[in-house]
């Protein structure tokens, strides 16, 4: 996988990594690299989703005939369902349009990352999704 150009897919490989080396009977357990090869093959699936919206907003053209170009970010919940879009603002009259996320990547994701966050915790006791996060939060720190 090209790491590189999927900044999440990094992050993921990067929290993985550093649990196998605290654990490397990790190494062993095929249950455990069952869950991190989906969850790894979901990451990429959500990350080629976002590409694709991002390239669908490069090619659309506002009513006026301005280029579009991504400006925010929207991630919330409204009537019980979740939505992920991006807001982008024409160039040339600034009017703002919304495009939404597909959902099956970003859901399939998540229940993989789910999955083997339970699978460490209920093991192993490792808390993965605990760990990355302070790692993030140390990094974050130093800057
Ligand atoms: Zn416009």
């Amino acid at each position: 996988m090209a790491s590189s150009e999927n900044p999440m897919a990094y992050l993921l490989e990067y929290g993985l990594r550093r649990v196998e080396t605290e654990r490397p009977e990790l190494a062993n357990d095929s249950r455990y690299l069952e869950l991190k090869e989906q969850l790894l093959r979901d990451a990429e699936g959500h990350f080629r989703e976002i590409q694709a919206t991002y390239a669908t907003i490069l090619k659309t053209q506002c009513h006026c005939g301005g280029q579009l170009e991504p400006v925010d970010h929207e991630f919330g919940k409204s009537g019980g369902t979740i939505y992920d879009s991006v807001i982008a603002k024409c160039k040339s009259c600034s009017e703002a349009q919304a495009f939404q996320f597909p959902k099956e990547g970003f859901i399939s994701e998540a229940r993989s990352a789910m999955a083997l966050r339970d699978y460490l915790q209920g093991t192993y006791g490792i808390d993965y999704a605990g760990a990355v996060r302070s790692d993030l939060q140390s990094r974050a720190v130093k800057h």
